[in-house]
C-alpha cells in the first residue's frame, strides 16, 4: 500500500489518519487560539475521565489543577503568538486534573497547525504515573541501598575497630609472652648453672672419695713398715733389762720416734691434700720473723738426717720480718728437705738456702747429692701419688710434691727442679711476699 502524503490527502487516506488519531496510545487534544478544545481522541477521554461531548468546547485549563491556571493561560497565549514545536513544562512536573478531581503526572509535547485560517495547537499527552511510580520506587530502593551501604560501612568501621582492639590485645599478649619466655630462659639458665655447679661439686666429691680410698689402700701398706719397726723396737727395749743396754735402748727409742714421725707425716700429707681438695685451705697472711721459722725448720729436720748427712744452710741476712702464710712456707721447706734427706745416702751434703733474688720475692733452694730422678719420669713428678721407679724401695706416698705445688699456686709462686739420676737434685721455689 502506498502511503505517500498524496494518498493521505485522498478520502481513504484521511480515514486512515482519523483512525490513527482516534486509536493513538497517547492522548491527543487540539485547542484553538482561545484555548478551547476542538478535538480530542479516545485516549484523552480515558486520561481525563470525560467523554468527547463533555470535552469539546471546554477551555483546556479545565484539565489542569487550579493553581496552574494563570500561568498556563500566559504560556498558552505566548505559544500561539510564537509557536514552535516543543515539549511543555521543561524543568517542572506537569499535572493533569481528571473529572473526578484526581490528578496525575503527565508529559505534553506541543505542535502548531494552521487550518482554514485558524491557529490550532496540538497537544500530545502521555500519562507518566507508572514511570513516576517506577522512578519513586527506584529512588526508594536507591535510598534503601544507600542506607544499607551506610549501615554496612558502619559495621565495617565497627568491626575494624574491634579488630584493631583485638590486634592491640594480641600485641600485648605477644609482648607478655615474650617477657615470660625471657624469664623462663633466664631461670632455665640459672637451673643449668646450678646443675653444673652441683655436677662440679659431685665430681669434686667423687675425686675426694677416690683420693680417700686410694689413700687408705696406700696407708695400709705404708703404715706397715713403721708399725713393724715400732713393734719390734718396743719388743727389744723390753728385753734390754741390764744397765749396759742403755745405748741400745736409746737407739730403739729413736727408731720408734722416727717411725711415729713417719706415720705423722703421712697423715699430715693426707690431711693437707684433703683440705686442698675441698678448698678448705685459704691463705693466712701474717707478719712473722723468717729467721725464727727458719731455725724451727732446721731443728726438726736435723733430727731426721742420716748419719754423716750435712745440711749447709744459708739465710739472706736482710730477710727477717715478712708477711706471708707461715704454715705453707714451713711445709714447703719441710717437704723439700725431707725428700733431700730421704733420697740421699749417708755422708752427703744438702744445701738449704733462702734468699731474695728480687725485691719482695722469696726464693728457697734445696740441693742434694742423692739418687736423682730418672729423666723420663721427671715430667710426672708433681702428680698425686706419683713415685719414681728408683724410689720404690724408699718409704713415701707420692703426695709431698703435689702438695708443695698446690701451696705455691695459692701463694702465686712456682717450683722448678733439675736432676740427674745418680748424682743429685736441686729444687728451686719462688713466690712473692709482702714487707711489713
Ligand atoms: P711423701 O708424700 O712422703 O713425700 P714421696 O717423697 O714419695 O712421698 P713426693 O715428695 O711427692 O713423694 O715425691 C715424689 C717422687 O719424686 C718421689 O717418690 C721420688 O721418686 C721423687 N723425688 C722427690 N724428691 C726427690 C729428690 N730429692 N731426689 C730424688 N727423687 C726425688
Ligand atoms: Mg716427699
Amino acid at each position: 500500500m502506498d502511503l505517500s502524503s498524496e494518498y493521505l490527502m485522498s478520502r481513504s487516506g484521511l480515514e486512515l489518519l482519523n483512525k490513527i488519531f482516534l486509536s493513538a496510545g497517547e492522548g491527543i487534544i487540539i485547542v484553538n487560539a482561545k484555548g478551547e478544545i476542538v478535538m480530542a481522541n479516545k485516549r484523552s477521554e480515558e486520561l481525563f475521565g470525560y467523554n468527547e461531548a463533555e470535552l469539546l468546547g471546554k477551555v483546556i485549563e479545565n484539565l489542569i489543577p487550579k493553581e496552574y491556571h494563570k500561568k498556563h493561560v500566559k504560556h498558552r497565549t505566548a505559544y500561539v503568538e510564537d509557536p514552535k514545536s516543543r515539549p511543555m513544562g521543561i524543568g517542572r512536573d506537569l499535572v493533569g486534573l481528571k473529572k473526578d478531581g484526581d490528578t496525575f503526572p503527565l508529559e505534553v509535547s506541543l505542535s502548531f497547525v494552521m487550518h482554514q485560517d485558524q491557529k490550532l495547537v496540538v497537544a500530545f499527552i502521555t500519562d507518566i504515573s507508572t514511570r513516576k511510580e517506577q522512578e519513586a520506587a527506584l529512588a526508594e530502593s536507591r535510598n534503601q541501598l544507600e542506607q544499607h551501604a551506610q549501615e554496612l560501612e558502619g559495621k565495617v568501621k565497627e568491626r575494624t575497630k574491634e579488630l584493631e582492639h583485638l590486634n592491640l590485645g594480641l600485641k600485648s599478649q605477644i609482648r607478655e609472652r615474650k617477657l615470660a619466655e625471657a624469664a623462663l630462659k633466664e631461670s632455665l639458665e640459672e637451673v643449668k648453672k646450678a646443675e653444673t655447679e652441683i655436677l662440679k661439686a659431685l665430681d669434686k666429691e667423687k675425686e675426694l672419695n677416690e683420693l680417700k680410698s686410694r689413700f687408705i689402700s696406700m696407708a695400709s701398706h705404708e703404715f706397715r713398715t713403721p708399725l713393724t719397726t715400732i713393734l719390734s723396737s718396743a719388743d727389744l727395749i723390753g728385753r734390754y733389762t741390764d744397765e749396759e743396754s742403755q745405748e741400745k735402748r736409746i737407739k730403739h727409742i729413736n727408731r720408734i720416734r722416727n717411725a711415729v714421725q713417719n706415720l705423722t707425716n703421712i697423715l699430715n700429707d693426707f690431711l693437707s691434700l684433703e683440705k686442698l681438695e675441698s678448698g678448705a685451705i685459704t691463705l693466712k697472711l701474717v707478719e712473722f720473723s723468717l729467721k725464727e721459722v727458719y731455725h724451727e725448720i732446721m731443728e726438726g729436720i736435723e733430727l731426721t738426717a742420716k748419719p754423716g748427712q750435712q745440711i749447709k744452710t744459708s739465710l739472706a741476712p736482710d730477710l727477717n720480718l715478712i708477711i706471708t702464710d707461715q704454715h705453707l712456707l714451713k711445709n714447703i721447706c719441710l717437704n723439700l728437705l725431707s725428700n733431700a734427706i730421704k733420697y740421699s745416702p749417708e755422708n752427703t751434703t744438702i744445701e738449704f738456702e733462702v734468699s731474695e733474688p728480687e725485691d719482695s720475692l722469696l726464693q728457697i733452694r734445696v740441693k742434694d747429692e742423692g739418687i736423682g730422678i730418672p729423666e723420663k719420669e721427671q715430667s710426672n713428678l708433681f702428680q698425686r701419688f706419683y713415685r719414681a721407679e728408683n724410689a720404690t724401695n724408699i718409704q713415701g706416698t707420692g703426695l709431698g710434691l703435689n702438695i708443695v705445688k698446690r701451696y705455691l699456686e695459692l701463694l702465686k709462686g712456682n717450683i722448678t727442679f733439675s736432676s740427674k739420676e745418680g748424682s743429685g737434685t736441686e729444687f728451686i721455689v719462688n713466690f712473692p711476699y709482702r714487707k711489713p
